[in-house]
C-alpha cells in the first residue's frame, strides 16, 4: 500500500440520487455544478467525480451535458476530471459508455453488482469488460468503484488479464442503505485486500462520513467527499459541497496530511498530466 502525505480529496457534488428538493445546496446544471466544484478546488479539492442531470434534474448519460460540465470546469481550473459510467446513468451499455468519447482523464468503473435498499447496483460482466476495453483503448485510468469484497476481487482478476492496467485506484464505499455497513472491521478488510502499489480512497455514506474519512486519513488513504455521499450533516443539515471538503481539509490538518493540489494528485495517480488528456475537449 501507498502512504502519501498529500491528501487527495475527491468531491462528488451532485450524484445521481439526492434532489435539491432534499438539499438546495445541491449544484444541478452545468453552470452550477462548475461554480461549485471550483469552490471546492479552492478548498482543497483535487478530483472532482461528476454525474449529469438532464432540464428535469433526472440522471444521465449525455454526453453534451458532461461536456459542457468539464468545459466550464476547465474555464476556471485545473482539478482532475473524473465522469460516471454508473448505472443511473444510463441502462444500456452504450449508453454508460456515451461519455467516454470524451476522454477524461478518470472514469469511475464499477467492477461488481450489488444490492441497495430498494435497487440492483447492476454491473454483469460483459459490461464491466466493455467499459474496461474503451477506457483502456482512450487511456482514461479508470476509479474501480468497491462496494464489497468481491468488486475487488473482480478488479484484481481483469487487472490479472490485462483489461486493467496497474497500479488501478480503488474507491471504497460503505454505509450505502442495504449494503456493506461502514464499520471500521469492514473499511480495515478491504483496504487490507487492496495490492501493493495501488491507491485508494473512501467513500463514507451518509452517518458513517466522518468515521470513515478519520479512518481513511490515518491509514494513508485518500477521502471522497461531497452531496452525492453526504446529503446531511449531524441534525439532518443539508450540507454545502464547499462545507464538506473544508471539513476533510480541516481534518487532514489533524491527521498531518495535506491536501493534494491537482499536479500532486496526478503524480499520486500515475495519470499522465492535461497535456494528454485528449481532444474531447475541444471547442
Ligand atoms: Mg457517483
Amino acid at each position: 500500500m501507498v502512504f502519501s502525505k498529500g491528501l487527495i480529496i475527491t468531491v462528488a457534488p451532485t450524484g445521481n440520487v439526492v434532489s435539491r428538493a432534499a438539499n438546495p445546496h445541491l449544484p444541478v446544471t452545468p453552470e452550477e455544478i462548475a461554480t461549485d466544484v471550483y469552490r471546492c478546488y479552492l478548498a482543497g479539492a483535487s478530483v472532482a467525480h461528476l454525474h449529469a442531470r438532464d432540464a428535469g434534474g433526472r440522471p444521465t448519460g449525455d454526453p453534451a451535458l458532461f461536456k459542457e460540465i468539464v468545459c466550464r470546469i476547465r474555464e476556471k481550473c485545473d482539478i482532475v476530471i473524473q465522469l460516471s459510467t454508473g448505472p443511473r446513468g444510463g441502462k444500456s451499455a452504450a449508453e454508460r459508455a456515451a461519455c467516454l468519447a470524451l476522454e477524461p482523464e478518470m472514469a469511475s468503473l464499477a467492477t461488481g453488482s450489488s444490492n441497495f435498499s430498494t435497487t440492483v447496483n447492476y454491473n454483469p460482466p460483459d459490461l464491466i469488460k466493455k467499459l474496461a476495453r474503451e477506457m483502456k483503448a482512450r487511456g482514461i485510468k479508470p476509479e474501480i468503484e468497491v462496494f464489497d469484497l468481491s468488486a475487488l476481487e473482480q478488479a484484481i482478476y481483469l487487472a490479472g488479464k490485462g483489461l486493467l492496467m496497474e497500479p488501478l485506484h480503488v474507491n471504497l464505499v460503505l454505509h450505502v442503505p442495504g449494503s456493506l455497513r461502514g464499520t471500521p472491521r469492514n473499511l480495515f478488510y478491504l483496504v487490507e485486500s487492496i495490492p501493493p502499489g495501488w491507491t485508494w480512497t473512501v467513500s463514507g455514506i451518509g452517518s458513517s462520513h466522518r468515521r470513515l474519512s478519520a479512518l481513511g486519513l490515518a491509514l494513508g488513504g485518500h477521502v471522497r467527499t461531497g452531496i452525492e455521499d453526504v446529503p446531511t450533516l449531524g441534525q439532518d443539515r443539508p450540507a454545502s459541497n464547499l462545507e464538506l471538503v473544508e471539513w476533510v481539509a480541516g481534518l487532514a490538518n489533524a491527521y498531518g496530511r495535506v491536501p493534494a493540489t491537482p499536479a500532486e494528485a496526478r503524480a499520486i495517480l500515475s495519470l499522465p498530466g492535461l497535456i494528454d488528456e485528449g481532444s474531447g475537449w475541444d471547442s
